[in-house]
């Protein structure tokens, strides 16, 4: 991609109204628009970013033989009804709207109820189980607060996943390779360091949920943390989780974190209340234990802006930046850089060039605000002495490199 093409206009300043710091980088660097509080629309820089975290979890979500589909936006009444979560004093953060007959419908905030509804339709006999489905979803929530930028949106991308099972033993075994799978996803998004498993509230049928939860300053929850014993657990339930396991609070460090997913067994009550159920190898009618496994991909993405920008701006992990390479000219080379340009492309690097006809100093500003990894510089004098500039994102100084080297480092990265 050319910058000249690039529907991506840079700023020194971002909204006045923004306190969030990855909102106020993502919209300096153009790769969000803020429409209001909560709500953000992707630009086509943001939303690369966005495809990248997005495949990666795909790929995870596949390995573990989880189907992708789409569900609705629209939802109805009828459905969470039979759960009770149609109340708005149970579920305080639901949109809802009327069809022009005076039919309510609620905007989708979760699925868990109408995917439940759904495979009523679907399921019949043992040999229709287990199953694992999940979707990317724009999810809408009226949340109290939107503070946090793209990491509390009103209106964000998650990935849901559902497993289906003829028992309760079958979900335990399908709720471990999730949770071996989520450790991967986070693994490949650079965030593996400073990510735990959680003991947090809230399982029906086992006494906790779990929680990843990623140190972050700028999350809204607290975690009590034991990193050598690898032991995490949500302030919310500290009292009965030092009990069960056994441990002291004392020896348990007190941080801030970003709640980037959330896995949920539910055992059988959801299938039971609404009326789910299979026919089992004896024929007999059978209640379906079920999962809820979420990502928030967009929190992630503000995660990642927050824990690794620095004075200078963003700086992504290689797997979800929108482009590898930054090529900036300085001076009269474009034949040349071009050249360059056309040759990264054919050997599979993502390369934005900027072709501009600005000050140097701008082009190198704008590559670390925009956080791409390396930077690559073509100038007269460089071509002269056959070298290309290189730096990383990472780094302050710049290395000369024959063509060779660089094609080598880029292919290595
Ligand atoms: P929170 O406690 O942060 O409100 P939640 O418990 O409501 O999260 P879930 O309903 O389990 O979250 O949603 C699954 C995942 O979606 C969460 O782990 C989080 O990463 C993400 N998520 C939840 N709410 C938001 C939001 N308002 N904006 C962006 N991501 C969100
Ligand atoms: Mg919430």
């Amino acid at each position: 991609m050319r910058v000249s093409k690039l529907f991506t206009r840079t700023s020194k300043t971002a909204p006045a109204d923004e306190v969030a710091k990855n909102a106020q980088l993502l919209i300096r660097a153009g790769y969000v628009h803020k429409e209001m509080a909560g709500v953000y629309a992707y630009l086509p820089l943001g939303l690369r970013v966005v495809e990248k975290i997005k495949q990666i979890v795909r790929e995870e979500m596949d390995a573990i033989d989880s189907n992708e589909l789409i569900m609705t936006g629209l939802q109805r009444k009828d459905v969470w009804e039979k759960t009770g979560r149609w109340s708005d004093e149970v579920v305080d953060i639901w949109f809802k709207t009327k069809l022009q007959d005076e039919t309510e419908l609620g905007l989708g905030w979760s699925h868990e109820e109408p995917i439940v509804e759904m495979l009523k339709a679907h399921i019949r006999s043992y040999k229709d189980l287990p199953v694992s489905l999940y979707q990317f979803q724009t999810k809408l929530r009226n949340e109290l607060r939107a503070k946090s930028g793209i990491m509390r949106g009103r209106e964000f991308v998650m990935k849901d996943m559902y497993s289906f099972h003829g028992s309760a033993e079958e979900l335990e075994a399908y709720y471990q390779r999730t949770i071996d799978a989520y450790k991967r996803v986070y693994e490949r998004l650079g965030l593996s360091d400073d990510t735990y498993v959680t003991f947090a509230s809230g399982g029906s049928f086992t006494q906790f949920s779990h929680e990843f939860q990623t140190i972050c300053d700028a999350g809204e929850d607290v975690i009590y943390l034991h990193r050598e014993k690898n032991i995490a657990i949500n302030e919310e339930v500290i009292d009965d989780a030092v009990k069960e396991l056994g441990i002291s609070r004392d020896e348990l460090e007190k941080v801030k974190t970003a709640e980037v997913g959330n896995i949920f067994n539910f055992g059988s009550q959801k299938t039971d209340e609404m009326g789910l159920k299979f026919t089992s190898q004896d024929g007999q009618q059978s209640s379906i234990y079920m999962g809820s496994y979420g990502i928030g991909i967009t929190r992630v993405m503000g995660v990642l802006v927050e824990k690794f920008a620095d004075e200078s701006g963003i700086v992504w992990p290689e797997a979800v930046a929108p482009y590898q390479v930054y090529l900036a000219t300085i001076g009269d080379v474009a034949e040349q850089a071009d050249a360059l340009y056309d040759e990264l492309r054919n050997k599979g690097i993502e390369v934005l060039y900027d072709d501009r006809d600005t000050r140097p100093g701008e082009k190198f500003a704008d590559a670390d605000l925009l956080g791409i990894p390396h930077r690559v510089v073509l100038s007269p004098k460089l071509i002269e002495q056959g070298s290309f500039e290189y730096k990383m994102r990472t780094e302050t100084e710049s290395n000369s490199l024959t063509k060779d080297e660089l094609f080598a480092t880029l292919s290595a990265a």
